[in-house]
C-alpha cells in the first residue's frame, strides 16, 4: 500500500502541525500524520510510555528525519482522535455512523486520553449513542456529559445497531439508569420553574434588582387589575403572568425530560388569551415581552446549572 499524507492540519507543510513537527504517526492504512510527541505526551500516558526511552537510531523507518510511529488505527479513527487533541484544529467532522463514534470512543479510552477531551459537538450529535458507547468503555466525564444533553431530546429509540455492538444487557441497563436520570431532572425543572410565579404567591429573587424590575412584579403604572398584589404579607404577580406560567408548567411536566431550551422554549410561547391580556394593560404591553425573554435567559442558565449538578450525583458508569 502507497503511504499518502493526511489532510491539514496533520500534512507535512500545513502550519498547524506540519510547522515544526518531530514525530509522525502512520495509520494502518498507511497515511502519514504530522504531529507534536510533547502534545501526545501530554495528552496520553499511553504515548508517553511509548516515547519514554529515545527511540534506537537503527532499524526506526524515518521520513524526513522524523521518526515514525506505526499504530493500528485507521486513518479515519486516527485523525479525529488527534483533532480531539489539537486546540485549534477545525471543527470536529461530524460522526453519525456508529462505528466511527465506537472507534473514537475505542481509542480515546486505549491511549487514556481524558474522556473530556471528546468534543461537545460530538456529544451533541449524538447523545444516545455516545452515552450508550461511553458506559460501555466506562467513560466517566463523556458520560455525564452526554447524559446532560440527552436532556434535550426527550426520546430516541434505541438503535439495532447499538444492541449488536454493545450488547443488549449492558445497554438496557444503561439506559434505565438514564431514563432515571432523566425523569429525575424533569421532576426538578418542574418544581424550578413553578417556585417562580405559577404555584407559589412568594416572590422568588427577592434582593435581585433585575427581577424586581419584571413588570408582573411591580404595582405600580398598571391598568385596572393586573400588576403585583399584595395580600396577608404574600405578593401575588400580575395575573397573566401567573396564567402564562401555569401553561408553561403544563407543558413541562408533559414532558419526559426537561433541559433549558425546553423551559426557554415554553416561556416564549405565548398563547393567544395572554397575548389579549397582556395588551389590556399599556404598562404590560410595553414590557412584558422582553422582560419574559429577559427572565426565560436566565431561568435556561438555573435549569442548565441544576442538571449539570444532579448529573455530578449519578454513578452513570
Ligand atoms: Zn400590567
Amino acid at each position: 500500500m502507497e503511504v499518502t499524507d493526511a489532510l491539514p492540519p496533520f500534512s507535512p507543510k500545513s502550519t498547524a502541525a506540519g510547522f515544526d513537527a518531530d514525530l509522525v504517526l502512520r495509520s494502518s492504512d498507511k497515511v502519514d500524520f504530522h504531529t507534536h510527541k510533547n502534545l501526545l505526551v501530554m495528552a496520553s500516558p499511553v504515548f508517553q510510555d511509548m516515547f519514554a526511552f529515545p527511540a534506537p537510531t537503527e532499524g526506526v523507518e524515518a521520513r524526513d528525519g522524523l521518526p515514525i510511529v506505526e499504530l493500528e488505527e485507521s486513518s479515519s479513527t486516527l485523525r479525529r482522535l488527534l483533532l480531539l487533541l489539537y486546540p485549534q484544529a477545525p471543527n470536529f467532522d461530524s460522526l453519525t455512523i456508529f462505528d466511527d463514534i465506537y472507534l473514537v470512543c475505542r481509542a480515546v479510552d486505549k491511549y487514556q486520553i481524558p474522556a473530556n477531551a471528546l468534543h461537545r459537538d460530538l456529544v451533541k450529535a449524538e447523545p444516545y449513542r455516545v452515552y450508550a458507547i461511553a458506559c460501555h468503555f466506562s467513560l466517566r466525564d463523556v458520560a455525564k456529559l452526554a447524559a446532560c444533553e440527552t436532556l434535550k431530546d426527550a426520546f430516541h429509540p434505541l438503535d439495532p445497531e447499538d444492541e449488536l455492538k454493545l450488547g443488549r444487557d449492558g445497554l438496557t441497563s444503561a439506559m434505565d439508569v438514564l431514563g432515571r436520570f432523566q425523569s429525575v431532572c424533569a421532576k426538578s425543572v418542574v418544581k424550578l420553574v413553578s417556585q417562580h410565579g405559577a404555584d407559589s404567591d412568594v416572590r422568588m429573587w427577592e434582593e435581585d434588582w433585575e427581577t424586581a424590575n419584571y413588570p408582573w412584579w411591580i404595582t405600580e403604572g398598571h391598568a385596572g387589575g393586573c400588576g403585583c398584589t399584595e395580600y396577608d404579607m404574600e405578593l401575588y404577580p400580575a395575573g397573566w403572568f401567573k396564567k402564562h406560567m401555569a401553561g408553561v408548567v403544563d407543558v413541562l411536566n408533559h414532558r419526559p425530560t426537561g433541559s433549558g431550551d425546553d423551559v426557554f422554549r415554553a416561556l416564549m410561547d405565548f398563547t393567544q388569551p395572554t397575548l389579549n391580556d397582556i395588551s389590556k394593560c399599556q404598562f404590560c404591553s410595553k414590557n412584558a415581552v422582553k422582560s419574559i425573554a429577559a427572565f426565560a435567559e436566565r431561568l435556561r442558565q438555573q435549569v442548565d446549572a441544576a442538571n449539570e449538578a444532579e448529573a455530578n450525583k449519578w454513578d452513570f458508569v
